[in-house]
């Protein structure tokens, strides 16, 4: 047998990687290896996912999955690399970030022919790690594995967890020592807003065509080739990012880091650090320790999505100019430029209110159903009511609207502005003039009973971190992956926290 032919074995399963990023952006990474670690354990393995990329699940989580996830052995056809990139952090500019941490080990075409990267976080330092030790604890892995799944669960565009290792080493953080862990993502990729910038700042001017190039064939391979594609592509990042946020704020998440190495081209969710989501409906939460100023609280993170892309929008900008010294040009192509940042508010409003409609079971289109869904938010926001429930709870008045006392079926108080939605909304509905027995169905399959509550994530993590126990863990996650689903045993995971346990509630990056 040739050494160039291996056949597919328990020892070296065929994994079918492909490393297009190595073979094409030279320029925009660092070859490099994942650090050894002392006694990896396989933690958590996601079986459903390697379905999805035809991978041999039994086989990688079998007795090498710890080695094989924990980076002590490279899985066959992985061509680590740690990718360069730039970034606004906090609205400062950062030339140089880069995966200080992490290393991307290849692609693979999943069973719906998509191109997926696999990628470590927390597999030790690299060229870019800057003061950093390149590792992660295993409290934020298990957060970052638990809410992605969670968020995968209620339907909105996410990276993934793939596994999760305990390197049996720790880890030092403000907090003390703590247990270290690597992360296993899967993501559509990983370029990132920072990826164009770290490009167009480079010396190389080919990089950023070459780059944008890559990006177009992966991501819209539609505008391949293109003449006005570069702007095409500008567009395409601001409709994904538009309708990723409209999904964020319909389910109360709140992402805490939006900078644009954060910021993913292919309209994922990526980096779950100080992420959370909102219990009593306030536009203004933070939770993040680091975000003093609310620059990514709730309410604006439709205005950091469009700052991000005049960001992307500038790094694009010399590829929208064939000559450079030409002044006209240049004024030309800014104004396009700006045209398509100046559409984001638009395409995120048209997001937003497609995502409220369904939310508040409204068929079809009305002029007045963006005031019923704002006069709705103002109800919640008002009586600091719980956002998720809230919502949940319509659909059971919908199965008995009960004319006087559905204000309490809601969990609201009666009276103020009130009577009036509640009549709007009857009458919106249809439920009004007769039942719809249907509605409720509707509104349960779009409104979930269950969303990471932080106390509970924070148990879940504790138990993990403090005695190694992972059942509530477990437990959480089984429960998250049904968001939709009554779950009747599941009841306590529904129920929102005490005004009192939340209080001074934050999040940390864990980095
Ligand atoms: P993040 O806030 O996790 O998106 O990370 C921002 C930047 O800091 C990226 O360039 C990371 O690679 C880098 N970084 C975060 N944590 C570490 C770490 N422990 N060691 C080295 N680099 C890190
Ligand atoms: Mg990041």
């Amino acid at each position: 047998m040739k050494p160039t032919d291996p056949t597919p074995s328990a020892a070296e399963p065929a994994l079918g990687f492909d490393n297009t990023y190595a073979r094409e952006l030279g320029g925009l990474y660092a070859a490099w290896q994942p650090a050894q670690v002392p006694a990896p354990v396989l933690l958590r393995f996601n079986h459903a996912l390697a379905d999805e990329l035809g991978w041999p699940a039994d086989v990688l989580a079998g007795p090498a999955g710890a080695d094989w996830f924990g980076g002590k052995r490279l899985l066959p056809g992985a061509e680590p690399l740690a990718q360069a990139y730039a970034g606004h952090q906090f609205g400062g500019y950062s030339p140089q970030l880069g995966d200080g941490r992490a290393l991307l080990l290849g692609e693979v075409m999943d069973r719906h022919d998509q191109r997926r990267d696999v990628a470590f976080k927390g597999s030790g330092r690299t060229p870019f790690s800057r003061g950093g030790d390149g590792k992660a604890a295993l409290g934020p892995v298990l957060r970052e594995y638990l809410i992605g799944e969670a968020m995968h669960a209620l339907g909105i565009p996410t990276t993934r967890a793939l596994a999760a290792v305990a390197t049996g080493e720790s880890v030092r953080r403000e907090a003390g020592a703590l247990p270290g862990a690597v992360l296993t993502r899967v993501a559509a990729s990983h370029l990132r807003v920072g990826t164009f910038q770290w490009a167009s700042a480079s010396a190389d001017p080919d990089l950023l065509r070459r780059l944008a190039d890559y990006s177009i064939a992966r991501h819209d391979p539609e505008l391949s080739g293109q003449p006005g594609r570069y702007l095409g592509l500008l567009e395409a990042v601001g409709k994904r990012q538009a309708a990723l946020v409209a999904r964020w704020m319909g389910v109360g998440f709140i992402h805490g880091v939006m900078n644009t190495d954060n910021m993913t081209i292919s309209g994922e969710t990526i980096d779950y650090g100080p992420c959370a989501f909102m219990d009593a409906y306030d536009p203004a939460t933070v939770f993040s320790s680091i975000d003093r100023n609310g620059r990514y609280a709730y309410g604006n993170q439709p205005h950091m999505a469009r700052w991000n892309l005049a960001r992307l929008a500038e790094a694009l900008l010399p590829l929208m100019v064939q000559t450079p010294d030409a002044e006209d040009q240049v004024q030309a192509a800014i104004a396009e430029a700006t045209a398509v940042i100046d559409a984001f508010p638009g395409w995120y409003q048209a997001a937003w209110l497609g995502v409220m409609r369904a939310k508040l079971g409204l068929e079809g289109e009305e002029a007045g159903d963006e005031a019923l869904a704002q006069d709705w938010l103002a109800l919640l926001a008002e009586q600091s009511a719980d956002f998720t429930l809230s919502f949940r709870r319509l659909a059971d008045v919908a199965d008995h609207p009960p004319p006087q006392e559905a204000a309490s079926a809601l969990g609201l108080a009666p009276g103020g502005a009130w009577a009036d939605w509640w009549a709007r909304w009857m009458r919106r509905t249809g439920l009004a003039d007769a039942p719809r027995p249907a509605l409720a169905a509707t509104l349960r399959a779009v409104n979930p009973r269950f969303v990471p509550r932080n106390l509970r994530v924070e148990e879940a993590l504790d138990a993990a971190t403090e005695s190694g126990d992972l059942a509530p863990f477990e437990r959480l996650l089984a429960v998250l992956q049904r968001p939709f689903d009554e779950q009747p045993d599941a009841a306590a995971y529904a129920e929102p926290p005490a005004p009192a346990q939340m209080a001074g509630y934050r999040t940390f990056c864990g980095t």
